[in-house]
């Protein structure tokens, strides 16, 4: 390794706050980290590759803070209190201005759980950032996919389909851009539609709140119907939703007419709220949760015995529109 990347990691290392598990840190050749007695440890990874997770052109306080808060959701999925996480950065060369830019988002949403960086890996190659966090349940008591029950009522949280809406007006911007010559400055990106899918909020609170609620749970990173359908599956059982009452945002209902916006909610990615299921009788638990964290939680259907995810609106049956745009990557 180069001196170049012994000084990156040494800016990493200045600027990472510590937890009292942590029993050793970056620097070493692995962390030493005290799991507390009586928890699980819960472990998740993902990837995010550059002009494939994100647009090429966000800015790298958006590209840290999207790395962290991925994985983030899905601890959020499984119920769990974030802990730690490591961070293996590959960059085409040891970019110190990037490497700053970076940490300001991803540490400003580590500071926000009290997670800390405890190691890593730095190399050369494509831009690509690959997150692994660590974090606790009580034993026993994680939020699963498999877990669903025939007559639960189906909840997401949030808005859906605005960091999808945000990428498609990105899209409709570089690619008309790019191919008529018209200005960047000709289309329309909603600052709002963009933030979604830049800075996504992982619903940390929500899941440590659901973990006594909800029966099966999962994170809408997918699109809300796949990620139902892989909940279902899961489950063995299946979805009736009503497409009419998935939850929209004002900008995102400003932004496109009903038959675009409802295929952005039901099948659009990055969304990265929690879909999860409840006996009807928890209903009130339910609001009283919305209530407490000023969240919008919405009833969006019912888990059946028959396999897959039915949809509808009051019009009749459903189905996704085909997609009006050139596909990313
Ligand atoms: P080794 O050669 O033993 O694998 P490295 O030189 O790769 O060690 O890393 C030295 C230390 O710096 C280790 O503690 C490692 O976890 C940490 N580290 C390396 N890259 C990063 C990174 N991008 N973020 C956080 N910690 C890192
Ligand atoms: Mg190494």
């Amino acid at each position: 390794m180069s001196t170049r990347e012994f000084e990156l990691i040494a800016r990493i290392r200045a600027r990472v706050a510590l937890r009292d598990d942590v029993v050793l840190g970056i620097g070493d050749d692995a962390a030493l980290l005290q799991v507390p007695a009586g928890q699980q440890l819960v472990v998740a990874m993902d990837t995010l590759n550059a002009g494939v997770h994100f647009p090429e052109d966000t800015a790298p306080a958006d590209i840290g803070w999207k790395a962290l808060a991925v994985n983030l959701s899905d601890l959020a999925a499984m119920g769990a209190q974030p802990a730690w996480c490591t961070l293996s950065l590959s960059m085409p060369e040891a970019d110190t201005a990037f490497v700053d830019g970076f940490l300001d988002g991803f540490l400003a949403l580590a500071s926000q759980h009290d997670v800390a960086l405890v190691g890593g890996d730095t190399t050369r190659g494509p831009l690509s950032i690959c997150v692994t966090v660590h974090g606790f349940v009580e034993a026993g008591t994680a939020l699963r996919r498999d877990a669903a029950r025939i007559g639960d009522d189906i909840w997401v949280s949030g808005t859906l389909g605005d960091a999808a809406g945000g990428l498609q007006q990105w899209r409709e911007r570089t690619v008309k851009g790019g191919q008529s010559g018209l200005s960047l400055a000709n289309g329309h990106s909603d600052p709002l539609l963009r933030a979604r899918l830049d800075r996504p909020t992982p619903r940390i609170v929500l899941g440590r709140a659901l973990q006594s609620i909800a029966h099966a749970c999962i994170d809408v990173s997918d699109g809300q119907l796949a990620d139902l359908g892989h909940l279902c599956k899961a489950s063995g059982v299946g979805a009736q939703v009503n497409i009419d009452a998935l939850p929209a945002s004002e900008a995102l209902c400003a932004a496109f007419d009903q038959q675009v916006r409802q295929r952005l909610q039901a099948t659009g990615g990055d969304d990265y709220e929690l879909c999860f299921t409840v006996a009807p009788d928890a209903r009130a638990a339910v609001d009283a949760v919305a209530r407490e964290m000023e969240l919008e939680l919405t009833r969006i259907g019912v888990i059946i015995a028959t396999p897959g995810v039915a949809t509808r609106t009051a019009e009749g049956a459903w189905s996704a529109p085909a997609a009006g745009w050139v596909h990313f990557g």
